[in-house]
């Protein structure tokens, strides 16, 4: 054993998170628990994972089902669950056809090397750029955060990837470069989620989705955070009124089991074929099997119209402590995915609303990130309004 650890640190972990304080230990619905046995209301569904709360009984149910059948196999051979669930996906998408892995970064890397691909194989395209904007974020693996316009993601890690170009979001003039370009696909978030909950402007969406079309680029959008119901429809595409080639799927996707995913509409599917893409997990039976169950209660249980009307009502309380609080500058997002510009430090408020027991997160340094579950109830949400109200009058 390692004799020079300090007192200070102590864990065997790497220190690649600033970890809060406490230890949790278990969970239901909209809240957990700690290993004190304190309740926290959990408004961040593990960052827009649980969007259906904590150990949802219709997902829990079949992965214990699962458990008993078959872990694994690999993608050598047929996994119905996976079938089911990529045709599920189709079924209520854009898209044509699916390819699964295990998280959002995986997911925008198959998105990134399908984009090269097509335009190599399909388009002879031999030197395929792919566009992304500033204050994104799209993983943390060398594609993904070379794609990811922060210099804070990208510090300590050059040589990056060649082959991408960083444009301004919500701008008219980058679109103007994106036409001139020679660009093979643009990747980009409907709502950048890290990079402070700012939504994309309708008409910039649209005039993309048109400039796209026009020069035969690909239109790949990045819902690992927006997806499964976070902003409002299934996926946020959907309320842009755009058709993308490609959407990346994650978070909520599994409900806390790990998988990921593209959706590839036809043409930019001709991209791969056997062999060109691969992953040793990617949907094995256990995360199909949670992806499946997730997505069907979603679809299922009204839970999207539902959580409609909880947006809204959370608007409105949100827009109350703005009225109320000098301290709150702007609220801002889509559904239940909302940030609070702060005048002041961030990351103080969601410490002390833990304590206060309610978790939080930030989204950059003067943005507080709202995430509650998409069955949150209208009493939770008032129990959050009151504790934020409480905490926010100490700043
Ligand atoms: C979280 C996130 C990712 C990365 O997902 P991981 O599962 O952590 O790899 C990528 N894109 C967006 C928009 C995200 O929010």
């Amino acid at each position: 054993m390692a004799t020079n650890s300090t007192a200070e640190q102590v864990s065997a972990l790497m220190q690649t998170y600033s970890r809060f304080p406490i230890s949790l230990a278990k969970g239901k619905g909209s809240h957990v628990w700690d290993t004190e046995g304190n309740k926290y209301l959990d408004f961040t569904s593990g960052i827009a994972v649980c969007n259906l709360g904590h150990v949802p009984d219709e997902v829990k149910n079949e992965v214990q089902k699962q458990l008993d059948q078959l872990w694994h196999c690999s993608n050598l051979y047929n996994i119905p669950a996976q079938e089911e669930l990529a045709k599920l996906l189709v079924e209520n998408s854009f898209g044509e056809q699916v390819f699964f892995c295990n998280s959002g970064a995986e997911a925008n890397e198959a998105a990134i090397k399908l984009a090269k691909r097509y335009a190599r194989k399909i388009k002879g395209n031999d030197s395929p750029e792919i566009i992304t904007f500033r204050q994104s974020f799209h993983g943390r693996t060398m594609a993904t955060l070379t794609a990811t316009g922060q210099e804070k993601i990208q510090d300590g890690f050059s040589p990056l990837l060649p082959g991408f170009r960083y444009l301004q979001f919500n701008d008219m003039a980058s679109l103007g470069e994106i036409r001139e370009s020679n660009a093979c696909a643009v990747l980009l978030e409907l709502v950048q989620g890290e990079g402070g909950v700012i939504p994309a402007n309708p008409a910039w969406v649209k005039e993309l989705e048109a400039i796209c079309r026009e020069k035969g680029m690909l239109l790949m959008i990045d819902e690992v955070q927006t997806g499964i119901g976070r902003t409002g429809p299934l996926f946020a595409y959907e309320q842009y009124g755009i058709v993308p080639d490609v959407i990346s799927l994650a978070k909520g996707l599994g409900s806390g089991f790990p998988i990921g995913a593209i959706i590839a509409g036809k043409e930019a599917a001709k991209g791969f074929e056997p062999g060109s893409h691969g992953s040793t997990f990617g949907g094995n039976p256990l995360a199909a099997t949670a992806g499946l169950a997730t997505v069907k209660a979603v679809l299922d249980g009204a839970i999207l119209e539902k959580a409609a009307g909880l947006a809204s009502y959370l608007d409105e309380g949100l827009a109350e402590l703005k009225a109320k609080h000098s301290v709150v500058k702007e609220i801002r997002g889509l559904g239940l995915l909302k940030g609070i510009k702060i005048d002041g430090n961030a990351l103080d408020i969601v410490k002390t609303a833990m304590g206060e027991g309610l978790l939080i997160l930030t989204a950059g340094p003067d943005v507080i990130r709202i995430l509650p579950p998409l069955t949150a109830s209208k009493e939770e949400v008032d129990q959050f309004l009151d504790i934020l109200d409480k905490v926010l009058n100490k700043f």
